[in-house]
């Protein structure tokens, strides 16, 4: 067999028009080349009520352990206009030594990497890892990611999968490949801040209660200090208003309510409980005479945080010896499926460059494919020894 290109493989899945949350041949592909490579494939659809279906992937090779789990999404984010883009994003086009095409980087890139990685380590061993690969693959992560991960890593748990380490293909790296790699990320959280009044005329406005006062000055209290100083591992969680919603068109009306919406990004100081119960005192200390509350929305991304140790140091190592960079371990950006991975098994992060991930052209150069696939294959090398 001639050695797995990750070029190539990159191409094929980079065709594949794979928008949220169409398969678009991708997963199709992938069941191909992992299944011929030995893989046990299984191709799930999830459904939800007002979402649309999504199909995944889970392939395994080996049945023992160590269980070195390779996840990732072949679903894209819609490319806009392609006109636009100098090459045509389902094209696969190479051009000067770079690839182009959505979802290069973010991250069929790193997938083709992680598939030609593996196809030499298993020809190199025989075929079979001494432990077990698996790949997998979601086709919901940049959408509402709730036919995805979420319920593929149920539905293996279910049927005993136990995964030992995990590595996410996430584009983290912020310049050159190899100079970052990510432990953690911070969690999110939504909410809306309402403050209700009494609407009125605003010539006579002792006969009503502007709900604007008391919006403001509980927003400044939230805005004002920050709700940490930060951890060990984390820079300071923060609290970002993004709306403020009064839709009063009424020149003359004072308004019965209004409100703002925010959004927390917070780090391994807190809980959801007690990230809510931090903000509502601040309001409640800054808002005393105002009626207000704070509707809070569901999350599901929880922040998470892997200890560096055995593991991780198999990956600086093989990056520092693949690239020549050592990587900062870094926890910063916004969330990604490893906030539910986390909760099946130890993960990192560590894929492509991330600068034209959901960008105009968004691109990768050849040799980045080559170095990440020499990564991966010492980083299989070095986990099963
Ligand atoms: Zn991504």
């Amino acid at each position: 067999m001639s050695r797995p290109d990750p070029i190539a493989i990159a191409r094929d899945l980079l065709r594949c028009p794979s928008v949220t949350p169409a398969e678009g041949g991708a997963l199709a592909y992938l069941a191909n080349v992992l299944g011929a490579a030995g893989f046990a494939v299984h191709r799930m659809t999830f459904s939800e009520p007002g979402t649309a279906d999504v199909e995944n992937l889970y392939a395994r090779i080996g049945d023992g352990a160590p269980h070195l789990m390779f996840a990732g999404h072949t679903d894209v984010v819609p490319p806009g206009d392609p006109k636009t883009w100098t090459h045509a994003p389902f094209g696969g086009e190479i051009a000067d030594g770079v690839l182009y095409g959505r979802g290069a980087v973010d991250m069929k890139g790193a997938i083709a990497c992680k598939v030609a990685a593996t196809l030499e380590y298993l020809a190199a061993n025989g075929g079979k890892p001494k432990g077990s690969i698996s790949f997998l693959i979601t086709g919901d992560e940049e959408g509402v990611a709730i036919n995805g991960s979420p319920k593929l890593l149920k539905w293996a748990a279910a049927r005993g999968e136990k995964f030992s380490h995990c590595i996410l293909g996430e584009p983290g790296n912020v310049a050159e490949l190899g100079d970052t790699i990510k432990l953690g990320r911070r969690g999110s959280q939504n909410g809306v801040l309402v403050v209700t009044g009494k609407q009125g005329h605003v010539a006579y406005p002792h006969r009503a209660d502007n709900p604007v006062r008391g919006l403001v000055k509980i927003m400044s209290a939230l805005m004002d200090e920050p709700l940490d100083k930060g951890s060990t591992h984390f820079d300071p969680s923060n609290l970002e208003f993004t709306s403020i919603d009064i839709g009063n068109p009424t020149v003359n009306l004072i308004p019965g309510e209004a409100r703002a919406r925010f959004n927390i990004r917070f780090n391994d100081c807190h809980n959801y409980a007690s990230l809510k119960a931090l903000v509502e005192q601040r309001a409640a200390a800054a808002g005393d005479k105002t009626r207000w509350r704070i509707d809070w929305e569901p999350s599901n991304a929880d922040v998470f945080y892997t200890e560096p140790g055995e593991f991780t140091d198999r990956i600086v190592g093989s990056i520092v010896e693949a690239t020549g960079r050592k990587p900062k371990l870094s926890t910063s950006g916004g969330t990604s499926d490893a906030r539910f991975i986390k909760d099946y098994c130890p993960v990192v992060e560590f894929g492509l460059v991330g600068t034209t991930m959901h960008a105009v052209d968004e691109q990768v150069p050849v040799a980045d494919l080559t170095a990440l696939t020499a990564v991966y294959r010492k980083i299989l090398d070095k986990y099963f020894g």
